[in-house]
């Protein structure tokens, strides 16, 4: 049977989340920054309008932003994942063979489906807008690469109110002609200069291309390309069982806080949370992020910071990921800041038993995982518990206060849902 593939992509995902949250920035020019508040990675709909480019150093980008009284926001990844979780989800509910493929993509296997293609890229639309707040363009096409021409299409017309199907479309060829080749997923930079130079500059050249030259300059993968700008799918949907992209664990503080030390015992609870959640998905974690922030809602003395740690060799090891935490933590905390949430992300998930190892590696590992399963079965019984000393032994001044509530997970900004 012939396939056919959606791709749905939120659009201005980061953007977006921030403005499903808070009303006041809807319909406004925003953008948001990359960490260290450094280059502007993401535009709201209105501030690509006003011609602020991707990737700009913010300082650069100042008089532009000033003079339209642009929004701009440091990034919340933590609010990301959580988001990207939830659309993720919503998509499965709409049909069973999905794959994830970044933070706001994903591929949707639509072979064989009897209804009307483009009513359903709507129903796709109508869904994740109702159960997430956020818009999604809809592109169908016969292979992944077409379905990524569609869906930029979709998004770039107006009339197409954010749905294109180029199923067996008479439009098809005029569809290839709109899209530059440097655009055609899969061909990068310099594929794209290679191609300009032999006079191939738009999807539909590149379709009609010589494939024996194709093949002798870009090998395998590029003639894969090129079928599947003819309709020919190479490569299928991996829908392999969704292994954990990254594991977060982030709160807000139930009371502002000002001092390194218990700054530092919030941040170590989160990281031995994340880390026996890593556990219980028998993964070990290449890169860890922590992050730490004061209310971003207040006018003044906003402060956001994080740091990412790669670690040579991937690790589950509580003690190893609280050592390199605690020295983040460090660098991060501002004199004077209150601080209102911080959080942890490890990425870079593998599977446990399947840790490329380091030659002088300085730990034991097998030791280091003999005393984690002790931990986590010592904690495992509701009778026993045993904690880091680093998380402090009192009573912490940061939990929130209303100890007893259960969490607002859909109405208090604070307490939104903890997702892996
Ligand atoms: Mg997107």
């Amino acid at each position: 049977m012939k396939k056919v593939f959606a791709l749905v992509d939120c659009n201005n995902f980061y953007a977006s989340c921030e403005q499903v949250f808070a009303p006041r920035l809807r319909g406004r020019p925003i953008v948001v920054l990359s960490n260290n508040d450094g280059c502007i990675v993401a535009r709201s709909k209105q501030a690509r309008a006003l011609g602020i480019g991707m990737g700009v150093p913010a300082f650069e980008a100042e008089d532009i932003l000033k003079k339209h009284h642009v929004e701009v926001l440091s990034s919340n990844y933590a609010l990301y994942a959580d988001m990207s979780g939830r659309v993720m989800e919503t998509l499965s509910t709409l049909t069973p063979r999905l794959e994830i493929y970044s933070i706001d993509e994903a591929f949707l296997d639509l072979t064989g489906m009897t209804e009307d293609r483009q009513d359903y890229g709507h129903t796709i639309r109508d869904r994740v807008r109702k159960w997430t707040g956020l818009e999604v363009s809809v592109g169908i096409g016969r292979s992944k690469t077409l379905a990524k021409v569609a869906n930029k299409l979709a998004k770039r017309s107006d009339k197409a109110d954010g749905v294109l199907d180029l199923t067996d479309s008479p439009w098809l060829d005029r569809a290839l002609e709109q899209i530059a080749v440097e655009e055609v997923w899969g061909i990068g930079h310099a594929g794209a200069k290679a191609l300009q130079g032999r006079g191939i500059t738009t999807a539909r050249a590149l379709r009609d291309a010589d494939i024996a030259w194709i093949r002798k300059r870009f090998g395998v993968n590029g003639v894969r390309t090129v079928y599947e700008l003819r309709q020919m799918d190479c490569y299928p949907i991996d829908d392999n069982p969704p292994a954990k992209q990254g594991v977060t664990v982030s709160r807000s503080f139930g009371q502002a806080v000002e001092q390194l030390e218990p700054l530092c015992q919030a941040v170590a609870a989160f990281v031995t949370r994340a880390a026996e959640k890593l556990r219980e998905g028998r993964q070990a974690a290449q890169h860890m992020t922590i992050f730490v922030m004061t209310n971003r809602f207040s006018r003044v003395g906003r402060y956001f910071n994080s740091e990412t740690i790669h670690f040579p060799r991937a690790t589950g090891d509580t003690g190893e990921l609280l050592g390199r935490a605690m020295e983040c933590v460090r660098r991060l905390f501002r004199q004077g800041c209150r601080f209102k949430r911080a959080g942890v992300i490890l990425q870079g998930l593998v599977d446990e038993n399947k840790v490329q190892g380091l030659l002088f590696d300085p730990v034991d590992r097998a030791r280091s995982g003999r005393l984690m399963r002790a931990i986590d079965g010592i904690n495992n019984r509701p009778d026993l518990s045993i904690r880091w000393a680093a998380q402090g032994l009192e009573q912490p001044s940061w939990q929130s206060r209303c100890c007893r509530r259960s969490k607002r997970y859909t109405t208090c900004w604070s307490e939104l849902l903890e997702v892996s």
